[in-house]
């Protein structure tokens, strides 16, 4: 296995950022020409978490106006320190406490990982007191991993059915993690499931919620995800460099170990 930090140098100034962008967008290009999708249809969500905030006025300055942020307490102190930057817009991507709904309503234009009715009550609350709406994506748990957020699957057609009380929240697809395997067809089989949910929820889905979004894959496999129909792509490494901290922090495993994930290679 390749080294992380080998892997995904350090990006410390605009053009590593402008850069690794390319690269990064040259990669998607090439998965969409494999599967004959146009490039366009794939959005890239760089993210950010970890990184300090010169590194994200840098990804700034290479022109990124989108950052994810998977823990909403950093999101928030990122946002209030970069209100200088009027027209970037948060992506909040990581589990959420009802205790926190209040920042995310506050000032994220996205949650990626709404995974229950008590999560979608706070926001709603919050988003209305604040006269805000929200994007959101439902989290699903593709790989069966105690250890992942997201609802089972079979649970996420009675979740959307309760969906269009949340009057502030616009539904706009499916999100999920793949198995952390060195093993490409599990991960693909996962990326597989969130398509075929989506494919059969929007037989089923209430009139106004849009299931248009399949919000998939990582540095380590947003090929694999393109091929199967990701829309939109969250890629941190591979544009700001290897992150100190490991993705158990993240993702904590049931033994309490760090769940390193092996990528697959391209
Ligand atoms: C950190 C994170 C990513 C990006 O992972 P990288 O390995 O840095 O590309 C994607 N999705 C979620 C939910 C994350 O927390």
């Amino acid at each position: 296995m390749h080294d992380m930090h080998d892997r995904w140098p350090q990006a410390s100034s605009v053009d590593d950022f402008r850069h690794n962008l390319a690269a990064v967008h040259a990669r998607i290009q090439a998965a969409c020409q494999r599967v004959g999708r146009d490039p366009s249809t794939v959005q890239l969500l760089p993210v950010s978490k970890t990184k300090p905030e010169q590194s994200l006025r840098l990804a700034y300055a290479a022109g990124c106006r989108q950052l994810g942020e998977n823990k909403v307490q950093e999101a928030y102190q990122k946002w209030e320190s970069m209100q200088d930057l009027e027209d970037i817009q948060w992506s909040v991507i990581g589990h959420l406490q009802t205790n926190k709904a209040k920042l995310v309503a506050r000032f994220a234009t996205e949650f990626q990982a709404l995974d229950s009715l008590r999560v979608a009550e706070a926001l709603e609350r919050r988003l209305q007191e604040y006269g805000r709406s929200l994007d959101v994506y439902i989290q699903v748990n593709t790989s069966g991993e105690e250890s992942k957020y997201g609802l089972p699957p079979e649970q996420v057609a009675d979740f959307l059915q309760a969906l269009p009380n949340f009057s502030a929240l616009r539904v706009r697809g499916l999100m999920t993690l793949a198995v952390f395997s060195a093993e490409a067809e599990q991960v693909r089989r996962c990326f597989i499931l969130l398509r075929n949910l989506r494919d059969q929820l929007r037989q089923s889905a209430p009139a106004g919620i849009q299931l248009d979004e399949l919000s998939m894959g990582m540095s380590g496999d947003f090929e694999i995800a393109i091929e199967e129909g990701a829309t939109l792509v969250r890629v941190g490494q591979a544009i700001f460099g290897a992150r100190a901290t490991p993705d158990s922090f993240y993702w904590p495993s049931q033994n309490g170990t760090a769940a390193t994930k092996t990528s697959p290679l391209p």
